[in-house]
């Protein structure tokens, strides 16, 4: 088996946006010499897409093949050899054998599902392409016992996914190049983040085209129907300890806002040495009539911290 240039055509047909990284058609440590299997990581830090395709001191790059980044966007980094389960306990999960994905995340931060639904589906492809069971698809935890990667992830339950989307492939999410709705929020006011408490920002600035899509309580982001959306916000804190850690999220709430649903994406930041916080906090996940999204600010310090009224937000819906 030569080198595996086909990798990007593969990820395609998962329906998840795929990125081809320049030169990884001929990226590798030599070409790939089989494939008899696919191993599953976590890369334990952000943004570090770089790492995958250079390596880091002591070990060369590219470290793995495929490189997830946390809003379901897959990038191809290397068509050969990679370096990234050795010394292995499987035969089929030596990097002679194998496939590697490294899914971005620091090795704590709850998987967003968009990037699980991106690794089901990427993984069920790759055992399409090279004939390979859903049983071949391992943890590097399974295959390398010094290994805590994927964290949190319940192999045995990512390989019943992957099975069953090896039966009945469901229909992928569609890439339309359609316009999205674009709304853009302002907080533009300060607003308190209670010392052991959370804030849900409020709203005083919307610029939409359409109807508005935040409800009149200034808090909550409405979807009309099921839509796909695509989040930047920036928030922006201050008074708070230097070094103290806050989280940022996107949650989701029943409609009524009554009920907690999930934190479609949260992010742990530290203050400065000023006491400031200033972060974007991206995501990429659905919405529909019966849900609304909130951007929350939990503060678990002992100090009340302001919210900044230059905290502001874009958000992208896209047809689903
Ligand atoms: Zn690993």
């Amino acid at each position: 088996m030569p080198w595996l240039t086909q990798l990007a055509d593969v990820a395609r047909k998962t329906g998840f946006p795929v990125t081809e990284v320049g030169g990884w058609r001929s990226r590798g440590h030599g070409p790939q010499p089989t494939v008899e299997g696919v191993v599953c990581h976590h890369t334990a830090g952000w943004r570090d897409r770089h790492v995958v395709v250079a390596g880091r001191p002591g070990l060369r790059g590219p470290l793995s093949h495929i490189w997830l980044e946390h809003t379901g966007r897959i990038w191809i980094v290397a068509a050969g050899r990679c370096w990234h389960n050795a010394p292995s306990t499987s035969p089929h999960h030596r990097n002679g054998a194998s496939i590697g994905i490294e899914a971005e995340n620091d090795g704590r931060t709850p998987w967003p599902q968009v990037q699980l639904d991106a690794y089901h589906a990427l993984c069920a492809e790759l055992c399409r392409e090279f004939d390979l069971p859903a049983s071949r698809v391992c943890g590097h935890k399974e295959v390398n016992t010094q290994k805590p990667d994927p964290h949190s992830v319940n192999m045995n339950t990512f390989r019943g996914r992957v099975a069953a989307l090896l039966k009945s492939p469901g229909a992928p999410i569609k890439q339309e190049e359609d316009v999205p709705e674009v709304i853009s929020l302002g907080a533009g006011e300060d607003q308190e983040a209670p010392a052991g408490g959370a804030l849900a920002v409020r709203w005083h600035i919307e610029y939409a085209d359409d109807p508005p899509g935040h409800a009149e309580d200034g808090v909550a982001v409405l979807a009309k129907e099921s839509r796909w959306c695509i989040v930047d916000g920036l928030v922006k804190v201050r008074g708070l300890k230097p070094g103290s850690e806050i989280d940022l999220a996107w949650s989701r709430y029943s409609r009524d806002g009554e009920k907690f649903e999930d934190d479609a994406w949260r992010l742990s930041v530290r203050a400065d040495a000023n006491g400031r916080v200033e972060h974007s906090i991206g995501g990429q996940f659905g919405l529909n009539s019966k849900t609304q999204l909130r951007l929350r600010i939990i503060n678990p310090t002992d100090a009340a911290a302001v919210v900044e009224k230059v905290t502001m937000a874009k958000i992208a819906m896209f047809n689903r």
